[in-house]
């Protein structure tokens, strides 16, 4: 076997033997085979190992490094990843159901997300897991069910700050938002939680996601931090639990360059001292979703016809949008970028077109490549989405147009 130099694959965590790209270990073909059917999405254990040892190598000694398992909650990865990791977070009662299966002690499960119903703060304290109160009335009602349970609570209270991560994908903070408590009402509502009889253990600052840019994360850890102490001068006991957030990006567009987490790592390193001075009894906490997961899966999906129409290539696919929502553009996203595509069969052909990867359904949305430089394919080879470990196919609308779902295999 030589290993060729991919000619036509995006920077990717996998490598390319003789033209192939291979995941867990195995070229993709065989992998397909092995699977049975198209399309599948293939996550690595190694890769996800490798991604933790590299963040957990970076951040200082005990910051605590948790997963947010809406990024990916397939159950044999939460599993994969629970050992990995120092906590996992969950957004629902089937997240929290999920994160207990893979084996998370659940005093390292913490449970965020708005309009918690009153079963799902019931199974969370009665499960023992922090619950992250996202208002009054959910602190009202965790009172309410641990005196009935006759068990206290783990409270942490999500705060909406007042700033927020600076040109992050997704802002989650600042401003007016559904999530959290906004930092200013934080003194009043920390004294009805006294009232109430509980006893809050700390606060869950997230102000934004997807960002590139290590000064910016930088600004919003300072920002956190400075808040944190500020709104603990209200707390009856000592802040015990502070998770700062995440908000890693990793690159899915051309001309996206990945984040360098050296600075941050770095920055870290240096405000910790302070913030254990002030909070000594601290414990800080990093929450990833698609940085710890998105580099390590492929969406892979398989050509079933090739068309030329009026000179343009289309490879028509047997998998879509449906499983892959944000490859093919999000609905109509206002500039649709192309994620990495690859002929995953063919990385070292030289005999390349201009090309669509389209799926099967009945609307020009469908698109998982437009008009990218591809070796020329053809039926039964093999499409690989990369980038694709991350609101994947749990974010994709599996329903629309009653196509058949995709597998999922870890290997
Ligand atoms: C979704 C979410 C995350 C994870 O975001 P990523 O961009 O995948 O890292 C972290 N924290 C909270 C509160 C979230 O809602």
């Amino acid at each position: 076997m030589s290993t060729n130099k991919p000619v036509h694959a995006p920077q990717s965590r996998f490598p390319v033997v003789d033209g192939c790209l291979h995941v867990g270990g195995l070229p993709l073909t065989r992998l397909a085979q092995r699977v049975g059917s198209t399309p599948f999405y293939a996550y690595d254990r190694k890769v996800l190992s490798d991604r933790v040892r590299q963040v957990r190598d970076c951040l200082p000694d005990g910051v605590r490094l948790h997963y947010s398992m809406k990024a990916n909650p397939m159950p044999a990865l939460v599993q994969h990843m629970a050992a990995l990791v120092d906590g996992i977070d969950v957004a629902s009662g089937g997240e929290l159901k999920v994160a207990l299966d893979a084996g998370m002690a659940p005093a390292c499960i913490s449970f965020a997300g708005p309009g918690k119903s009153i079963a799902e703060l019931a199974q969370a304290v009665a499960a023992g897991v922090q619950v992250h109160a996202e208002s009054e009335r959910e602190l009202r009602l965790l009172a309410r069910i641990g005196a009935d349970l006759g068990i206290a609570p783990l409270v942490v209270i999500r705060v909406n700050p007042d700033f927020e991560l600076k040109g992050s994908g997704m802002r989650m903070g600042g401003g007016a938002k559904q999530f959290g408590i906004d930092a200013e009402e934080m003194p009043r509502v920390l004294a009805l939680a006294r009232e109430l009889g509980l006893d809050v253990l700390g606060f869950h600052i997230f102000s934004g996601s997807q960002s590139l840019k290590a000064e910016a994360i930088i600004e919003a850890q300072t920002q956190t931090f400075a808040l944190a102490q500020q709104l603990a001068q209200h707390l009856s006991q000592p802040l015990r639990v502070l998770n700062i957030g995440g908000g890693f990006g990793i690159p899915y567009f051309p001309g996206e360059t990945p984040l360098d987490l050296a600075p941050v790592a770095a920055h870290l390193r240096q405000s910790l001292p302070r913030v254990r001075q002030a909070l000594p009894q601290a414990e800080v906490v990093i929450e990833l979703g698609r940085y710890l997961v998105g580099e390590a899966g492929v969406y892979v999906t398989r050509v079933v016809d090739r068309k030329v129409s009026r000179g343009q290539v289309f490879l028509i696919t047997d998998g879509g949008l449906h499983h892959h929502l944000a490859a093919s553009g999000n609905f109509g996203q206002v500039i649709r970028k192309n994620y990495p595509v690859a002929i995953a069969n063919r990385l070292d052909s030289s005999d390349t077109e201009v090309a669509s990867v389209v799926g099967p359904l009945c609307t020009p949305l469908d698109l998982l490549a437009d008009k990218m430089e591809l070796p020329r394919a053809d039926v039964d080879d093999l499409v690989a989405v990369f980038q694709s470990g991350a609101y994947g196919l749990s974010a994709s609308p599996g329903g629309f147009l009653s196509h058949p779902d995709a597998l999922e295999v870890l290997v």
